[in-house]
């Protein structure tokens, strides 16, 4: 699908893969398919009112399942958005994602791509083959938002099931349901009726233009483990995280990112060598304050209300440029 009606505006959609390009065996096959495995052109073809929508050029980025993620695809996407978006003649993006990683790659580009234009993430929890696929809609809906004059300056956002999502506080909720994208720790952007969307709330956190992160093709990532706190913990897993070179370490703690005595002595002797904590909760929802006497005087940092996997991205993207305890709190009040 080609740019051909000049009246129309000009919109990219970047697949990476997942369920909404996804095949089974048969028409109920839901689970065990192959994410992954049909090309951007078929996912356009099989919604041809598109056409009347803009002019659609497909690219393809990667074909994986987003389980298999990697930060070379997300900096290779965040690169291609902003390269994109430069341009005079694209009006938005569409990013076609699998669902398990789409709230890591959202927020990654709601933090490094500079550009106010519309860049909107989709996806389907059913493959492209089963019985009412909801992947053709789903996309429907994120070209016609990211067309939308409405949609400019807020950010990235992710469109599932007629919903619109912020990528700060999307989370995937559900391993199953249509339903999946919710905001536990605020509320949905919008949702998206009779082909429009229509927004109701606005995030406040800074992002793309506002953003102080840039990343380019030959950026590397720091080192980023995220452990998962749990009864019985002995430390070993704070240990292994110094071992292997960490420059941070996002422990999802319990309840208010309450650290374990076992690991918090370990924890706070990495804070001493330089390497950056952050708690965050391994809680379903809620913020994450400052805490304890001895986390704050250790150096460690409270995620606010971001999820581990989204704390160790900002954590990541903040420790390209300081390891300073205080800049990177800021960070997290403000992103
Ligand atoms: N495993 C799939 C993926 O994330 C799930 C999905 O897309 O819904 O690629």
């Amino acid at each position: 699908m080609n740019a051909n009606n000049n009246n129309l505006p000009h919109v990219v959609v970047l697949a990476t893969g997942g369920t909404i390009a996804g095949t089974g065996a048969s028409d109920t096959q839901m689970t065990g398919y192959q994410a992954g495995a049909l090309g951007v052109e078929v996912l356009l073809e099989a919604v041809p009112a598109l056409k009347q929508v803009a002019n659609i050029t497909g690219e393809e980025i990667a074909s994986i399942d987003s389980k298999d993620m990697t930060e070379e695809i997300m900096l290779k996407l965040s690169c291609r958005c902003n390269e994109l978006l430069a341009q005079d003649d694209v009006a938005g993006i569409v990013i076609t994602h699998g669902t398990d990683t789409m709230e890591e790659t959202g927020y990654f580009l709601h933090l490094t791509v500079h550009s106010d234009k519309p860049v909107v993430l989709t996806g389907s929890m059913r493959p492209a083959t089963a019985i009412s696929a909801d992947g053709p809609a789903n996309l429907y809906n994120a070209v016609k938002l990211a067309v939308a004059s409405e949609a400019k300056g807020r950010g990235v956002m992710i469109a599932m099931n007629d919903e619109i999502f912020s990528a700060r506080d999307v989370v995937k909720s559900n391993t199953e349901n249509l339903a999946t994208f919710a905001t536990p720790n605020g509320a949905k952007l919008g949702i998206m009726a009779g082909g429009k969307p229509r927004f109701y709330t606005q995030l406040l956190r800074k992002h793309t233009v506002d953003s102080e992160f840039f990343v380019n093709k030959d950026t590397v990532l720091p080192k980023v483990f995220i452990i998962y706190s749990h009864a019985g913990e002995k430390g070993e897993m704070a240990e292994a995280a110094v071992e292997k070179g960490a420059k941070g370490i996002v422990y999802a703690g319990m309840g208010m990112g309450s650290v374990h005595q076992a690991s918090e002595a370990v924890l706070i002797k990495a804070a001493q060598q330089g390497i950056a904590v952050v708690r965050s909760t391994r809680s379903y929802s809620g913020i994450v304050e400052a805490g304890l006497p001895q986390w704050t005087e250790a150096g460690f940092i409270h995620s606010d209300t971001l999820p581990p996997n989204k704390a160790r991205i900002l954590l990541q993207l903040g420790l390209l440029s300081t390891n300073r305890p205080a800049e990177l709190q800021r960070m997290f009040l403000e992103y």
